[in-house]
C-alpha cells in the first residue's frame, strides 16, 4: 500500500496523520457522530462549558456552592 487516507476532522477538515503531527493521535466522536481533532474538540468543549458550566462541574466531581437564594450554601 503506497497511499493511506487519514480520517478528516469534521470541523476544520484537517487530515489526522499521526505520523506528521502530535495532535493527530486520536479523535473525539461527538454525540452526533462527527469526529473532531483535539484542538476543535477543545473549542467544542469550551462552547459547551459556556452553555452549562454546572454540568461539567458535576461530571468532574466539583461541588457548586450557591451564594444566594433559599438554598444558598455559603
Ligand atoms: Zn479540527
Amino acid at each position: 500500500m503506497t497511499r493511506k487516507t487519514y480520517p478528516i476532522c469534521a470541523h476544520c477538515d484537517h487530515p489526522m496523520n499521526p505520523a506528521a503531527e502530535d495532535d493527530c493521535d486520536r479523535m473525539f466522536q461527538l454525540p452526533n457522530g462527527e469526529l473532531y481533532c483535539p484542538p476543535c474538540f477543545k473549542d467544542y468543549l469550551l462552547d459547551k462549558i459556556d452553555d452549562d458550566m454546572d454540568l461539567f462541574a458535576d461530571a468532574l466531581g466539583i461541588p457548586v456552592l450557591y451564594t444566594e437564594g433559599p438554598n444558598a450554601d455559603i
